[in-house]
């Protein structure tokens, strides 16, 4: 096996998703030598279909979004949630926080693949179907290991790597860094079908959440492209009571919900449905000398609000800045500009994730009193503003979502 340095890159980043390639796009922008390493040849499926208008800005600050609003994705306005005959309607023009009002419903191998591609037109150098197999860390620079296809291996030197692997996590496995999360292991079983029922209007302009119990539920994502992408989150026990092929035990689960059985009777599965399971992810470290990890890479919470690439492209941008002036010599505090930062964000989506697991969330969008203040301000949280902290449903959210559950369970005794 043949064992040499290709090259010396100021950045070596590790996966072409949307943390890399934004990350790459804003340290390019900023005259930082980059190398992205990608283990797969794109078109590349991936799971991440609901964005946030939260993405809108980090699109805009790597300049990419002229390139994605000429693919002509599906638009989204907002998130409805269902729940036998009652609906919760949030609407992105409806919010507390002055921001974007819509975003997009995206097959991400299209998506990833409009990144990707114009992360290479902006001179950005991306070498496919190689896979990072290990890492060496020395005082003032690392050595990452790269191998093709036939198990070639060679070699990059770089200043500061950005892992960015997403499920792959390659840092957090090679440097131990994985560490239990603290919501319960739950799975997700989905596909896209093509739709040939999708209702006119609203629903076809929103993710629709449509809810089982507590625990369970699945979304219905729509796409341009006339097919809908369809997923379903639950606990592993309620996988294991549905038996058959992938599609037989799909098809099993959706009878099950009066909703969704009737949203998607007759409709083709566009591939058999795929399965992932305990899919919450999360690290002992953020970063190191010489490294920092971001989106899945790091911690992955929970589908449910669809806060996943949001989060990838904040702290693939985060990261760029900090590392473009770490490079220009500044002192770099990742403690407080990274980690807490993203933490503040991570927090707030907690607290929402497990009121909707608990069951509080959903009795305060499913009652029928409803504040238009309040909702705005929730719906600002829903939209990615997890970062502004004169919404009062982001600076206390904790408290902000017990006290209004509180409320509304005294309302109605
Ligand atoms: P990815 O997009 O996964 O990119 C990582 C890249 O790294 C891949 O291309 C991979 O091939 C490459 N790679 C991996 N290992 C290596 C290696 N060793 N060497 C080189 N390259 C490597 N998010 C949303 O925003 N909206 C949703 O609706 C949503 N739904 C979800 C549903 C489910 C069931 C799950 C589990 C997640 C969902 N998410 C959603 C989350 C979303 O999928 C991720 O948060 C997002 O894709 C993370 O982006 P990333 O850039 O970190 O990683």
């Amino acid at each position: 096996m043949q064992n040499k340095y290709i090259k010396m890159v100021d950045v070596l980043i590790i996966g072409a998703g949307p943390a890399g390639t934004l990350a790459a796009s804003l340290l390019k922008q900023k005259g930082r030598s980059v190398q992205i390493i990608e283990k797969a040849i794109f078109p590349r499926f991936s799971i991440g279909e609901s964005l946030l208008p939260r993405c809108m800005d980090h699109l805009q600050e790597a300049g990419m979004l002229e390139a994605v609003k000429a693919q002509g994705f599906q638009q989204k306005f907002g998130a409805k949630f269902k729940k036998d005959d009652l609906a919760c309607d949030f609407d992105f023009t409806d919010q507390f926080t002055e921001s974007w009002k819509w975003t997009w419903q995206v097959p991400r191998a299209e998506f990833d693949q409009t990144l990707a591609t114009e992360a290479e037109k902006k001179g950005i150098p991306i070498l496919y179907e190689h896979t990072v197999t290990d890492i060496q860390f020395n005082d003032s620079s690392s050595v990452t290991t790269i191998e093709d296809k036939l198990g070639k291996q060679t070699k990059v030197a770089a200043k500061f790597v950005i892992d960015a692997s997403g499920f792959g996590r390659v840092l957090p496995r090679l440097l131990q860094l994985d560490t239990p999360s603290d919501l319960p292991p739950r799975s997700s079983f989905f596909t896209h079908v093509i739709d040939k029922s999708r209702p006119e209007g609203q629903e076809g302009e929103r993710i629709v959440i449509i809810v089982h119990d507590v625990n369970t539920w699945i979304w219905l994502i729509p796409f341009s492209n006339g097919k809908t992408s369809v997923g379903i989150v639950a606990n592993p026990s309620f996988f294991q009571e549905f038996e058959g092929t992938q599609e037989e035990r799909m098809r099993a689960m959706i009878d099950t919900v009066p909703l969704a059985k009737e949203r998607l009777a007759g409709l083709d599965f566009d591939f058999e449905p795929i399965e992932i399971t305990a899919f919450a992810k999360k690290t002992k470290a953020l970063y190191g000398k010489g490294f920092c990890l971001t989106g899945n890479a790091s911690e992955f919470l929970d589908p449910i609000f669809s806060s996943g690439v949001s989060f990838a492209m904040e702290s693939g941008v985060l990261s760029a800045k900090l590392i473009d002036r770490e490079l220009g010599g500044e002192e770099v505090d990742w403690e407080s500009e990274y980690v807490n930062y993203l933490q503040q964000g991570l927090e707030t989506f907690k607290t929402y994730i497990n009121a909707w697991y608990d069951g509080t969330l959903q009795t305060i969008f499913f009652n029928p009193q409803t504040n238009p203040t309040i909702k705005k301000q929730i719906c600002s949280v829903l939209a990615g503003y997890v970062w502004d902290l004169s919404n009062p449903y982001v600076k206390k959210h904790k408290r902000a979502v017990k006290v209004l559950s509180q409320f509304l369970e005294m309302a109605s005794t």
